[in-house]
């Protein structure tokens, strides 16, 4: 007799919910675990290359995306202390035309929404369904995601399938996936290897809405601007009503967890005060700015580390990585497409074992590649220099990566 289709998910960040819209889409019945007691709109930019607007696309989310995120025409490196130009990567069409999906930035909060409002919608499917085949309404509500939130996974144990003790209940399933983000619960129960380390890197993230910001400072592009031990990242999300800015620079402070501690400007303009004028303004411009301590775990070494017998990990439990490459929330998206097509055919360990087998080599190859553009973003002179010429000379070719946005998911 085959298996209930039956998966526990802990954590509805964008990991988790992308998971459950994947195996919702096949049938799946889940219950998630949330620590918040509610989904607030917390966060700010993600970019979204066409590896994984692809997946978005083939989930039926074409026309949601359309509404909250926002197409840049190209990506421009500059110099942060000089401000002139040091190389352009051409996204829009030339994005669409190369990889057949579009290259997108958005808000966290936009991307965290879509997701929930699909699946909303994907769970009154199936309880129509399952109505229209028959089923009774308390049963044909079994079908749906139930999403538990204000629920802390404590504890898990490999015991009659999974064992889940959460601050109010014990929960039980075939089938558990950890999308518990950089903290991982599940992770700590099972792997047991410690806590993620800290970067030695702070984020400083201020979003502006753009008929806020003078005329002059509006860009439709995304710019990132490349100094020593510094670099700054900026640009439009809420369909190019808001401009994101996020400044990267070393971490004087407390190594400490969370996303968004309010600061002084003060302490942004300590961190940045050699830039040149034109950046300068776009950063006096912000009117709040807050702290994000940032922490990572070395590139993963094996399958092993993302799945073990009926549990897996996805996302940021599974592969913590520096914002360098802008693909944190984009390989959780990859991770949940595999996933849920790994579970299609197989049992749930064979499925798992294939998962982790499939995804481990690709993030751990984008794990390490946002560490060295970490280090190449943050060259001083006279490394720099060389940086800069290669840039100018070859900025479409180092700033393309086919591997990285030429990656076609299983099953899209
Ligand atoms: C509040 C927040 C804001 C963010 N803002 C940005 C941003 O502005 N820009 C950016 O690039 N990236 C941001 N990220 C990170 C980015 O979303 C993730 O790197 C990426 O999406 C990977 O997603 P994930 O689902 O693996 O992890 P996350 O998106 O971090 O989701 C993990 C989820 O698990 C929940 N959780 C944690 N522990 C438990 C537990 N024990 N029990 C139950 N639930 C638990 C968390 O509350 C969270 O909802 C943010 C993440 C969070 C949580």
């Amino acid at each position: 007799m085959s298996e209930p289709r039956h998966a526990l998910i802990a954590g509805a960040g964008i990991g988790g919910l992308a998971a459950a819209l994947a195996l919702q889409r096949l049938g799946w019945q889940l219950q998630i675990v949330e620590q918040a007691p509610v989904l607030s709109e917390v966060g700010a930019g993600i970019q979204l290359g066409p590896n994984v607007t692809r997946i978005l696309q083939h989930w039926g989310l074409q026309d949601a995306l359309k509404a909250c995120a926002f197409e840049p025409e190209r990506l421009v490196s500059r110099s942060a202390l000089q401000g002139h130009e040091l190389g352009v990567l051409p996204l829009g069409q030339a994005m669409r035309e190369r990889f057949g999906a579009p290259y997108l930035t958005i808000h966290r909060a936009d991307l965290h929404g879509l997701l929930l409002q699909s699946l909303g919608q994907a769970m009154d499917q199936t309880l129509v369904q399952a109505l229209i085949q028959g089923a009774s309404p308390a049963n044909a509500l079994a079908h749906c995601a139930d999403l538990k939130l204000g629920q802390t996974v404590q504890s898990v144990t490999m015991q009659e399938g999974v064992q889940v003790q959460t601050n109010t209940e014990l929960l039980q399933a075939p089938l558990l996936i950890g999308a518990d983000g950089l903290w991982s619960r599940v992770r700590q129960a099972l792997w047991q290897d410690g806590p993620p380390t800290p970067t030695g890197h702070v984020a400083y993230r201020a979003l502006i809405a753009m008929a806020d910001l003078p005329a002059a400072l509006r860009t439709q592009h995304i710019t990132v601007w490349l100094g020593p031990a510094l670099h700054v990242v900026q640009y439009p999300v809420r369909a190019g009503q808001a401009m994101n800015v996020v400044v990267i620079a070393y971490n004087r402070f407390e190594a400490q967890q969370g996303w968004d501690h309010l600061v002084a400007a003060q302490e942004v303009l300590g961190a940045t005060a050699q830039v040149c004028a034109p950046l300068r303004a776009v950063l006096d411009a912000m009117p709040v700015w807050s702290r994000w301590v940032l922490f990572d775990r070395a590139p993963l070494t094996g399958a092993h580390a993302m799945a073990q017998g009926r549990v897996a990990l996805l996302g940021d439990a599974a592969h913590p990585m520096r914002p360098y490459l802008a693909q944190g929330a984009g390989m959780a998206i990859e991770d949940a497409q595999a996933l849920a097509l790994a579970l299609q055919d197989r049992p749930v360990p064979d499925a798992l074992a294939h998962y982790a087998q499939q995804r481990w080599q690709r993030n751990a190859r984008v794990q390490a590649r946002a560490r060295r553009n970490g280090r190449v973003f943050h060259l001083g002179a006279p490394w720099s220099l060389a940086r800069d010429v290669a840039l100018r000379m070859a900025g479409p070719k180092l700033m393309n990566l086919p591997w990285l946005y030429g990656h076609v998911a299983p099953g899209t």
